[in-house]
């Protein structure tokens, strides 16, 4: 409520954010969440909470009035459509050089993500994160995270036999044909559940397309994991609709916070203040820098220092489909959960994850996500004219992540006497280089922050979510951002509380 006081103030709820609340709370500590997007508890006229990545409706976009789905066209035919604007759950947010696709909703990226969940491979991790003891990491926080966000992986003797791994078992087929190195990827998603989908037991999700927009069954999401435990303590309370536009030093050592109740086509209800002991900025990469680089511009937070904004990353994401011969079918049925890897990080500098085409029907394409040792840093600053926070990242950038895509695909391409699609970013392009599924960086640990997160100049003041990563983790994020902060979190309970 207006002018209420409270211990701590955690600004976002998707991964860093749940992780901090989940143990305040175990500690004793009670914690107020502030998250912009909706609660997604609520179903719909249809029944149901999600939409379908088939039929985007009015749930699919953060207030946009056409849906800008990741993969632009079919067949040369642009499949985007209108849509009423509204506090929809995934975010496509337009920078000059890319596309930064987000979570919207209490459960941040987990609502809206393939819950792909990698540990990335211990010889890499001193690139990640220079900073923290890999020691600490793999022996304790690791598996901490892994525990907590209900990680499995899918049972081998099924994937053999399942129609919806078709596309996969081809991906493997391919990978191992050019004797690049394979894996299974751990997930999230309940694979029981999945297997009776497959059965026909249970209302089906990852079977019927859902992923993008929300899954309706199936997903451990962070509201059915670290969220739900955290509120059980009875001293985690959330707001969804309210977003945090303001942290300014207060009396006493505490921050006064602003925020705006938002109403459901994005306009502003109410303004509120409210004061905290300690806030926690777990916007997610994008939001915290945001907010940090905007407050410190503003003279709100003069003190921060000059690494705020800086050291963001796409993750190398690149995106590209390979049309496969007539006798190669990927399936008509496809479970959009991915659940496997090509492993050509240490040779080509590419994790290349076998990615669905849930489209219903038979494609003969593969399609896969790669991740990238891309090279390029980009900045986030407050362009005062304008009034907004810019980031200068170039699409010409994304070259290096296609240069060591084509390791793996170009040999794959000339094994099997195959081409690159070309319809499914636009005509004639075969990359997907406008676009980022994980954002990281903008406050990076022990630079923009001490080594545990704390903001410098501002007692009290946290980061705790993949702002502090400094745009790279060789493998899909949530798991590290996972593990980062419990390994954050049990400092600062220790000493600081
Ligand atoms: P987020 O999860 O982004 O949470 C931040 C939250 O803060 C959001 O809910 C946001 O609405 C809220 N917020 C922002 N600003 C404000 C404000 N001013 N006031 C109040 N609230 C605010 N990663 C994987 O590891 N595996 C995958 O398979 C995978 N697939 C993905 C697929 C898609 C389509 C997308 C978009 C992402 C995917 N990711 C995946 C990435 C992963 O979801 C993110 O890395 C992760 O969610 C980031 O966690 P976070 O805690 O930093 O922030």
């Amino acid at each position: 409520a207006d002018g209420a006081h409270v211990a701590v103030l955690v600004i976002g709820t998707g991964y860093g954010g749940s992780v901090a609340a989940l143990r305040l709370a175990q500690a004793g500590v009670d914690v107020h969440m502030v998250e912009m997007g909706m609660a997604w508890d609520t179903p719909g006229t249809d029944g149901k909470i999600f939409c379908n990545t088939r039929e985007p409706d009015y749930r699919s976009y953060w207030l946009r009035t056409r849906t800008k789905a990741p993969l632009s066209n079919f067949l040369g035919f642009p499949i985007d459509r209108d849509i009423p604007r509204y506090t929809g759950i995934l975010d496509a947010e337009e920078f000059g050089g890319i596309t930064v696709y987000q979570g919207r909703g209490v459960g941040g990226g987990s609502l809206v993500n393939g819950g792909m969940a990698v540990v990335p491979r211990r010889a890499n991790f001193a690139a990640v994160l220079p900073s923290v003891n890999p020691d600490e990491m793999y022996a304790t926080y690791y598996p901490r995270a892994n525990a907590g966000l209900g990680v499995a992986t899918i049972d081998p003797g099924w994937f053999e036999s399942a129609d919806c791994y078709q596309y996969s078992r081809v991906g493997r087929k391919h990978a191992q044909r050019s004797s690049f190195p394979f894996v299974f990827v751990p997930d999230v998603y309940d694979w029981d559940y999945m297997e009776q989908e497959a059965a026909g037991t249970v209302p089906k999700s990852a079977l019927a397309g859902e992923i993008l927009y929300g899954n309706n069954h199936g997903k451990k999401s962070l509201q059915r994991t670290y969220l739900a435990q955290a509120t059980a303590t009875g001293r985690v309370t959330i707001s969804p609709l309210h977003r945090v536009t303001s942290v300014a030093p207060g009396s006493g050592g505490a921050y006064t916070a602003v925020i705006e109740q938002l109403d459901t086509t994005g306009g502003v209800t109410a303004t509120k203040t409210v004061t905290a002991d300690k806030v926690f900025f777990a916007a997610g990469s994008v939001g915290t820098s945001k907010l940090l680089v905007r407050l410190k511009a503003a003279g709100v937070l003069p003190g921060l220092n000059g690494e705020i904004g800086k050291g963001w990353g796409d993750n190398g994401n690149v995106m590209c489909g390979r049309a496969n011969h007539l006798w190669d079918p990927t399936g008509s049925l496809q479970s959009a959960i991915p659940c496997c890897g090509i492993d050509n990080w240490s040779a080509g500098g590419a994790f290349a994850e076998v990615a669905p085409l849930p489209t219903g029907i038979e494609t003969w394409a593969s399609f896969y996500l790669s991740i990238t040792n891309n090279p390029h840093r980009a900045q986030f600053t407050w362009n005062a004219e304008a009034g907004k926070v810019e980031l200068n990242w170039q699409t010409a950038w994304k070259q290096p992540s296609i240069d060591m895509a084509k390791t793996i695909f170009d040999t794959i391409n000339a094994k099997e006497g195959t081409i690159y699609r070309t319809d499914l970013f636009g005509v004639y392009k075969i990359w997907g280089d406008h676009l980022t599924y994980h954002p990281l960086g903008g406050a990076v640990l022990n630079r923009a922050t001490d080594n545990y997160g704390r903001l410098h100049g501002y007692p009290g003041l946290y980061v705790i979510d993949g702002a502090l990563i400094p745009g790279n983790t060789t493998v899909n994020p949530f798991v590290t951002i996972t593990a980062l902060a419990e390994r954050n979190i049990e400092r600062i309970i220790a000493a600081d509380l």
